[in-house]
């Protein structure tokens, strides 16, 4: 089959090589030029991801060990520590190098690479994708995978009736303005990385971490709305007043990147379509890691294609099918927890974090990059004892921690034979809970 990929994200990657592999004639668009691709920093990664994948390791060089996550509560010293999973460690592995891994895989097998080619529109028949206009020129194809993004134009553009969802709202979305800086000489090294919930007041997130890799300071701010270039400097401010080894000097300036903070499309996939990685908001919710789960997916769309030699939406659901049995349905479940933990008041959410109502038990699986989250949730119905002193907040906890788990059920049982008519009442339910 001839397989066109837009964009070269993780996802696309790791679907392109096994595609490949597999004897079908795949090409990679992708409109930044070769030398631009990955990001100058590290990201966490579980390095189980690539043995279960069949893919070598990163190198050692390119990697260090994770330490453990410090969530800091808003104006308070609350802290709730999430320590690694022993059995699955967490390392940050540099961006480039991953890229590069991938990349040379793929071309291992034979994918051709365009870099600097912008893919323009799709081509239609009707509800049936048949490729994709690149330059003005259309090119044909078996089947696209859209692996360009979460403010992906394609899905946007995809007919009403194909049941897709356009665009994610902007509560969906985290904007993420990231920088590596210098280390002022002297200061006391962080035992743990910092993480600011409800950063600056606002609905988001800050973070400090030494980087021992690069002996530099990794600094990050999220928000959940367009952040401006002011709001972005609040928040350094802020996070350099908690952590003074961070010096004002900026090695890497890094500009403002979106990242999906919500549950999966209802719908990924089309009559010669599918998404994959941040198109398909495949991201974990809470944190937005995203590359174990796209590169997961990349593999299971790859593996549908290759067993069933087809891509009418009946064969394709089948992936849809495997990514929220293995990994959408916990993804969803810990969207809810998030839109819940983000709307609370910064007092309530001071008393959950300080009288240990949420834990590191609640939220570790969330902070595994990548591996399928193991939810943990149900443990805090145990802490009714501490939950007497805020009645009413507990019973909104355990509202939504029920409702949670009646999203998950109901994701994992997404219908494992595609009718138009039976898959668009599980999507809209699924939807439904998000409202
Ligand atoms: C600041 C930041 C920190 C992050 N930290 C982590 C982390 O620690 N751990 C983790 O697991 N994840 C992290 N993520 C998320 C992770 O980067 C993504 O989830 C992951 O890379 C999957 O992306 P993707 O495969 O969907 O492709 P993307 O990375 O979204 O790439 C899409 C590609 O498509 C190309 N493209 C777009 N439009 C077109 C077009 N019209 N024609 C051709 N090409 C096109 C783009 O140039 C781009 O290369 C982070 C993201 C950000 C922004």
């Amino acid at each position: 089959m001839k397989i066109i990929i837009i964009g070269a994200g993780e996802g696309g990657l790791t679907a392109a090589y096994e595609l490949a592999k597999n004897n079908h004639d795949v090409t990679i668009y992708e409109k930044a030029p070769r030398e631009n691709l990955g990001y100058d920093w590290n990201d966490t990664i579980s390095l189980s991801t690539f043995g279960d994948l069949g893919i070598p390791q990163p190198d050692l060089k390119y990697c260090v060990p994770k330490r453990d996550w410090v969530l800091i509560a808003p104006d308070s010293d609350a802290e709730v520590r999430i320590p690694q999973n022993p059995a699955i460690p967490d390392f940050r592995v540099q961006r480039r190098h991953l890229k590069d891994l991938l990349i040379g895989r793929a071309e291992e097998v034979g994918v051709k690479f365009l870099f600097r080619h912008t893919v323009d529109r799709l081509i239609f028949d009707g509800l049936s994708v048949k490729g994709a206009i690149v330059g003005s020129l259309p090119i044909f194809a078996d089947l696209v995978i859209d692996a360009s993004g979460v403010f992906s134009p394609f899905r946007a553009s995809l007919p009403r009736n194909a049941g897709f969802t356009a665009m994610p709202s902007t509560k969906e979305v985290f904007y993420s303005y990231r920088a590596i800086c210098g280390v002022n000489e002297g200061e006391k090294l962080p035992e743990y990385f910092h993480c600011y919930v409800k950063c600056i007041g606002k609905i988001a997130i800050g973070w400090y971490i030494y980087d021992e890799m690069t002996g530099l300071s990794d600094v990050m701010f999220c928000m959940s709305e367009r952040l401006s270039e002011s709001e972005a400097q609040e928040a350094f401010a802020f996070i350099r007043k908690k952590n003074p080894i961070l010096a004002d000097n900026v090695v890497v300036n890094g500009k403002i990147i979106p990242i999906p903070v919500r549950y999966p499309a209802s719908k990924f996939v089309l009559d010669g379509y599918a998404l994959v990685g941040d198109s398909a908001f495949m991201t974990m919710p809470l944190m937005g890691s995203g590359i174990g789960p796209s590169m997961r997916a990349g593999k299971m769309l790859a593996d549908t294609v290759n067993e069933k030699n087809s891509v009418t939406t009946e064969s394709l659901w089948d992936y849809q099918v495997k990514f929220f049995t293995e990994i959408g349905s916990k993804h969803v479940q810990i969207d809810i927890f998030k839109r819940w933990l983000l709307s609370v008041k910064e007092k309530d959410l001071k008393f959950l974090m300080e009288s240990g109502i949420i834990t590191e038990k609640d939220i570790n699986a969330a902070a595994e990059a990548g591996a399928a989250p193991k939810i943990s949730f149900y443990d805090i119905l145990q802490k009714i004892g501490i939950a007497s002193r805020n009645i009413v907040l507990f019973s909104k906890l355990g509202k939504m921690l029920l409702i949670g788990k009646t999203a998950m059920d109901h994701a994992a049982a997404i219908p494992t034979k595609y009718n138009p008519k039976t898959a668009a009442a599980w999507s809209k339910k699924l939807d439904d809970f998000m409202i």
